[in-house]
């Protein structure tokens, strides 16, 4: 079937088409309506079917291909590699879930696991799945103010981490942190499980923290059977950023995702089981939820969790894991290819890597340089696949399992089947069907499996962000802007909003903004994302000062600016340049210009000044910013 027909089948007849789809799952009990789509703008999948992510994932595997491989775990941190079967899998996920009962956890309650890129955490994501408790996914990077807020969010009965991470063979102790952010959040956890992994030192709080090996040790070999959970239960929380500080729980269900996540994996990812996968994300962001754990997993595959930088101890190192473990399809960054091109653009050379189907990119831009150096490089085709945290999988790209179809440069590809994607003028909300015409892309309701159902407990929320941004049409926003060409393809032209994307991270402006005026001499602050040849945008921070003069020791406050972001938020969010400036660029009725920044740091034209307030505040900066 060519592509077009497949994609034409999911939007025509969306109901036979996902029933086909759902057959890639093994289901408790079957649905009896495929989809519900009376209470908009909520959509829900496979109404009364009763199924177990974690029994998909893992245990139907294990009955009939025990000794195939599942996880196999690889650290340049410590020096460590291991590796699962599904037999292995399967008992270490019992364990986990064992104890996680044993501590009182049952269906619907939170677990939050904050953890460093090691076997235990995909234990307690898929032991979560399994008894039917919510796991929240922090990501390690993240400091004490972003975890604070997360615990205060998702009010977890019990916490899942470790006593420390590494990165560039730096240990970062998680404990001092996750201490700090359980002594600000109001919402205190009943039990914090610590993986030992004696890089730190660490301090149990007595009735509270409890070693984990101490408790595998009392839960092995307990069955704990999978619980035959709703379609339309939740699987997760993920936090995500957006353009107020506070971020949002991104809820996904159980049934519409394993069917979504299986089905692009045979579609788009190319699995074949017993083949392997390597996902070079974290599993705190949504691509190591969807496509370290759940994906690879779900159709049989062998997953390769990776702990370590793609340059240390070499820039070969992935190459030889793609060498070693015979990875099928890859699933990387741009950035990451960027890092990688700069450091050592031969570091491929000698290795084996006749495996490798395709290499997946995604998360950013992918610039036409990067792709087709990196595709030169390894001589496979690369694929751009462009989605958000909130839809879970891929919006757009080429389904190479449908059908192999030519990349375009620059494009991101094509609506994927299930979508049904358009390009609206935002302000009249009329489609933009002249090719190349660029408005803000937006999806048609039913959203298809796999989606977010809402943001955790704020229906509210979910609604106001998604569902208003075009005048007169209940359409859900991504927030990007983009156009297609004459043949369809997608062009993806950035952020409507005020959310950045630093090395394939999203990151709310204004979290780093409030972040920074914790600062005692900081008046007002506003950050922009800026272009930058490796990271794709980086975080630049322009600050007016309480007092005239306090920037005379301009570098101390730079220093303990970006110290403050990196403290309460995280290293990924430190602003790369801080400016002191007199005063910033706002419109009449005091909205900040962040675009006009953003257009004076790159070296571009502002634009119109003509809603600015004091036009000259931007020209100052200009000045500023030509002496250098
Ligand atoms: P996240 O929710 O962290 O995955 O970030 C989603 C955002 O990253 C999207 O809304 C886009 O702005 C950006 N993004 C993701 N994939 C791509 C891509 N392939 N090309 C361009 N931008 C992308």
């Amino acid at each position: 079937m060519s592509y077009s027909e497949f994609y034409r089948r999911s939007i025509e007849q969306p109901d036979d088409f996902w029933r086909e789809q759902s057959q890639l799952v093994d289901w408790f009990e079957p649905f009896t309506q495929v989809h519900d789509g009376s209470k908009a703008p909520f959509d829900r999948w496979f109404i009364d079917g009763k199924l177990n992510l974690c029994h998909n994932a893992v245990d139907r595997h294990a009955q009939v291909r025990p000794d195939d491989r599942a996880l196999i775990w690889c650290s340049t941190e410590v020096d460590q590699e291991k590796i699962y079967t599904f037999r292995d899998l399967l008992q270490e996920v019992q364990a986990m879930a064992a104890s996680l009962r044993s501590l009182g956890v049952t269906k619907g309650d939170r677990v939050l696991i904050y953890m460093p890129m090691i076997p235990e955490a995909v234990f307690a994501m898929l032991a979560c799945a399994r008894i039917g408790a919510i796991h929240c996914v922090v990501f390690g990077g993240f400091a004490s103010v972003s975890l604070a807020s997360r615990i205060e969010d998702a009010s977890p009965k019990v916490i899942v981490s470790a006593d420390a991470g590494s990165r560039g063979a730096k240990v970062i102790p998680y404990k001092p942190l996750l201490d700090g952010a359980i002594e600000q959040s109001t919402h205190k956890p009943a039990h914090v499980v610590l993986v030992d992994r004696q890089l730190a030192p660490w301090q149990a709080v007595p009735d509270r923290d409890i070693d984990y090996a101490t408790l595998r040790a009392t839960q092995l070999d307990q069955p704990v059977p999978c619980t035959p959970l709703d379609a339309t239960d939740i699987s997760y929380t993920l936090y995500t950023s957006g353009t107020t500080g506070k971020p949002k729980g991104v809820q996904r269900d159980v049934g519409g995702y394993a069917v979504a996540l299986a089905a692009s994996m045979k579609h788009i990812f190319l699995a074949k089981p017993g083949r392997s996968f390597f996902a070079t994300s974290d599993v705190g962001w949504v691509v190591g939820h969807s496509y370290i754990v759940y994906g690879p997993l779900l159709a049989g595959m062998a997953t390769v969790l990776y702990e370590g930088t793609p340059i240390r101890p070499d820039p070969s190192i992935w190459w030889r894991l793609v060498e070693k473990y015979q990875v099928t399809s890859m699933f990387s960054a741009p950035t990451a290819i960027r890092v990688l091109k700069k450091e050592g653009p031969t570091a491929s050379e000698g290795y084996d890597l006749s495996s490798l189907q395709a290499l997946f990119l995604a998360g950013e831009p992918l610039d036409e340089t990067t792709s087709s150096w990196v595709s030169q490089t390894l001589q496979v085709p690369v694929i751009d696949n462009y989605w958000q945290t909130e839809s879970g999988w891929p919006i757009l790209t080429l389904p190479r399992g449908v059908e192999p179809l030519p990349t375009k440069a620059g494009s991101t590809g094509l609506p994927v089947y299930g979508y049904k994607v358009r390009v609206m003028d935002e302000s009249t909300g009329k489609p933009v069907t002249e090719p190349g015409r660029k408005g803000l892309i937006v999806l048609e309701r039913p959203l298809p499996p796999g989606f977010m159902q809402t943001v955790w407990q704020d229906d509210t929320r979910f609604i106001n962000t998604y569902w208003q941004s075009v005048p007169g049409q209940s359409v859900y926003s991504t927030f990007d802007w983009g156009y297609q060409d004459e043949d369809g393809y997608c062009f993806i032209a950035g952020r409507s909003d005020d959310v950045i994307n630093v090395a394939g991270h999203r990151l709310g402006t204004g979290e780093i903004e409030a972040s920074i005026a914790t600062n005692a001499s900081v008046a007002e602050v506003a950050v922009v994302g800026v272009k930058d040849d490796v990271k794709g945008q980086v975080a630049v921070a322009f600050v007016t000062l309480k007092q005239a003069g306090a920037a005379d020791d301009a570098g101390t406050l730079q220093g303990t600016i970006c110290k403050t972001v990196e403290q309460q938020i995280g290293a990924v969010a430190r602003p790369s340049h801080v400016y002191f400036v007199e005063a910033l660029p706002k419109t009449r009725s005091g909205k900040l210009l962040r675009r006009a920044l953003q257009a004076v740091a790159e070296g571009r034209d502002p634009g119109d000044l003509s809603t600015m307030e004091d036009p000259a505040a931007l020209q100052h900066i200009e000045q500023q910013f030509r002496k250098g």
